[in-house]
């Protein structure tokens, strides 16, 4: 296998290439030979697989890769129709996808498995890289009964023709127009999971805090993994789950830091309006918190900003607040 990474070097040195190599298969190409994935710019080697195969068939499927690295590098020498196949990927159920920007838009087209088969074959994308990988190797290793054979397998001999494949195009540009445009992502916290110095003392906290924020108790979990020394309490919510983990117990006792990097620095709930702050300000004094800041309100931050500060029973600072969050952040 070392000699196939010479190879690559050297072929991408040459063709001025900036590309990587790895041999570790990603997920859903475990049976793959090979595969190059634009977005990573990186050449993958199915190396467990091919090390069983001659080292001509080896060879064919280095270079098949390769090709495609530079069909994705200088797409202007390539034909029209290879260009323009590489748009669309075609599987044997008729499940078809056209690249749209970063993702890919799929529909699916009627037909036999024999015609998706021979068109998945015969993609001017896969033809050319299958055409080159043919040659490359009979000028490495020489002609062969074998290498025609192989060639021959994946070169179908009387491929669909480029109209054929235009039209196919043009139908899936068709059915894929009017797929709904995914809504933009908006950030979802599920959940979080804060180690403590004491899991039993904390969680005598959160038991008195968390319903106040509205959390059943009921919905609260308990698991440990021994072996690892972690144990967890879990407080469910639909909107958001926390977890409290005991810590190693090399550092048990020990107080939070939250400038440290990485450390927690703070979390703050939101709520509803100025007089829910207040109203949880009296509630929270009682459970008791230690108070850090009474509410007031932070125009520095935000007009409307109003909140309070407190620690939990480990010293990891909480916050409570209320602003129309819309009002300044409408995306
Ligand atoms: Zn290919």
């Amino acid at each position: 296998m070392h000699k196939l990474k010479q190879i690559f070097d050297k072929y991408c040195r040459e063709k001025r290439l900036d590309i990587s190599f790895s041999s570790d298969m990603p997920a859903g190409y475990e049976k793959a030979n090979g595969m190059y994935d634009v977005t990573l710019s990186t050449l993958f080697l199915n190396t467990e697989l091919l090390a069983e195969m001659p080292e001509y068939e080896q060879l064919f499927y280095l270079f098949h890769e390769l090709r495609h690295a530079e069909q994705y590098a200088r797409p202007e020498q390539l034909g029209e129709a290879v260009r323009r196949s590489m748009s669309y990927a075609i599987m044997y159920d008729g499940e078809c996808f056209r690249r749209a920007e970063r993702e890919w838009k799929g529909c699916r087209l009627e037909g036999t498995e024999e015609y998706f088969k021979s068109l998945y074959f015969g993609q001017p994308y896969e033809r050319d890289a299958n055409a080159f990988a043919y040659g490359r190797v009979r000028e490495l290793c020489g002609d062969s009964a074998e290498l025609r054979e192989l060639a021959a397998f994946w070169l179908p001999e009387s491929p669909p023709a480029e109209e054929e494949y235009m039209r196919i195009y043009d139908e899936i540009d068709r059915r894929t127009a009017g797929a709904k445009a995914k809504p933009a992502p908006t950030p979802t916290l599920d959940h979080i999971h804060i180690t403590v110095s004491n899991l039993a003392r904390a969680e005598r906290f959160y038991d008195r805090l968390l319903p106040l924020l509205g959390y059943d108790i009921a919905l609260k979990e308990h698991d440990s993994v021994p072996e690892h020394e972690y144990e967890i309490v879990e407080y469910h919510h639909r909107a958001l789950s926390i977890g409290l983990v005991s810590p190693r117990s090399a550092y048990s006792g020990d107080a939070p830091c939250r400038r440290r990097p990485g450390a927690l620095h703070h979390i703050a709930f939101r709520v509803c309006a100025p007089s829910e702050v207040d109203r949880l300000f009296k509630l929270v004094r009682e459970l008791p918190a230690i108070i850090v800041r009474e509410p007031q309100l932070y125009p520095e931050y935000c007009s409307d900003y109003y909140a309070f500060f407190f620690k939990d029973s480990e010293g990891t600072e909480l916050e409570i607040v209320s602003l129309e969050r819309e009002r300044y952040f409408p995306v």
